[in-house]
């Protein structure tokens, strides 16, 4: 039996940190990072139809179709477009929620193993020294179809940022999807509790599984690089982990603006202290409490 394709995925809700850490991790040596790869069914699907939008860019500078490392990984992989499960509707990701092992939503466009084997083939042209990619989707459902795949070895991360600050960022974004913003607030809150539930049940006993509360992180990023270096034996700059991501050469599929314009240092973002309006802190402050104690203080 062919050796699994070990995988370090980052699972959370958006606005988490993830691109941030997904860059951290991807500047090992041992370890390269594809962005998020949920995105990539859409991508193949809007191939060759020249819509040029900024997310089909790759970070290297060029357009995905143009991209060398994107080409060769599109060679290997057997595609055909299922539009059932392009969009994770609203209902679907209701159903998964509150049954995360039983509900079925496959990924039937292309074969996970296919992709990242030919990720890994493509990756290994240029660096042979790599041994796992960096997968930051976030989302649960890719999390569990990959957890299912046998051919996969997962080193789930758990990433929980204080949902105050998520809701904040979510209700001040610029996507279209979170524009109206006076029903945001609740569909927010419902996203976090709802994806990090979800996300907790799924890792239960998973012995991979890493947490990582966001906001201790950003204080001291060691003891979490540390856990993550000693359970996958990637070479991470624990004293100065952003040394080397602005010397890594990347090819993600999502351009995430802080990949072409990587950070200099970690800093909280806490914004939402003084702009979300006391009425719906405290509202958040209440809801959220015994799961900020659970995943983000942990205590
Ligand atoms: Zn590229």
């Amino acid at each position: 039996m062919p050796e699994k394709i070990k995988i370090i995925y980052i699972a959370g809700t958006s606005r988490s940190g993830s691109t941030l850490l997904d860059m951290i991790l991807g500047s090992a040596p041992e370890a390269f990072s594809l962005g998020e790869v949920s995105s990539y069914a859409n991508y193949r699907a809007k191939q060759g139809a020249k819509i040029k939008k900024p997310n089909y860019h790759c970070t290297c500078g060029k357009f995905l179709d143009e991209c060398i490392f994107w080409k060769n990984v599109n060679e290997r992989v057997a595609f055909n477009y299922d539009e059932s499960n392009s969009a994770h509707n609203n209902f679907s990701l209701l159903k998964f929620i509150l049954t995360p092992k039983q509900s079925k939503i496959k990924n039937r466009s292309y074969d996970d193993y296919e992709l990242y084997s030919a990720a890994i083939a493509s990756a290994k042209e240029s660096n042979s020294k790599v041994e796992y990619l960096v997968d930051s989707s976030k989302s649960p459902i890719r999390l569990r179809n990959i957890l299912n795949n046998t051919r996969l070895e997962i080193f789930p991360i758990f990433l929980v940022r204080d949902g105050r600050g998520v809701i904040n960022s979510l209700c001040r974004s610029s996507n279209k999807k979170w524009s109206l913003k006076n029903n945001n607030f609740g569909r927010a809150l419902l996203l976090w509790v709802f994806t990090n539930l979800s996300i907790s049940r799924l890792l239960k006993n998973n012995p991979h599984r890493i947490h990582i509360s966001y906001e201790k992180f950003c204080r001291d990023p060691k003891p979490f690089l540390n856990k993550i270096k000693s359970l996958t034996n990637i070479n991470l700059n624990l004293d100065n982990p952003l040394q080397t991501i602005n010397t890594t050469f990347r090819h993600n599929l999502d351009g995430n603006v802080i990949k072409l314009n990587p950070p200099t240092e970690i800093t909280k973002d806490e914004k939402w202290k003084h702009e979300l309006p006391w009425a719906k802190r405290l509202l958040a402050t209440t809801i959220m409490y015994p799961f900020h104690k659970k995943w983000v203080y942990l205590k």
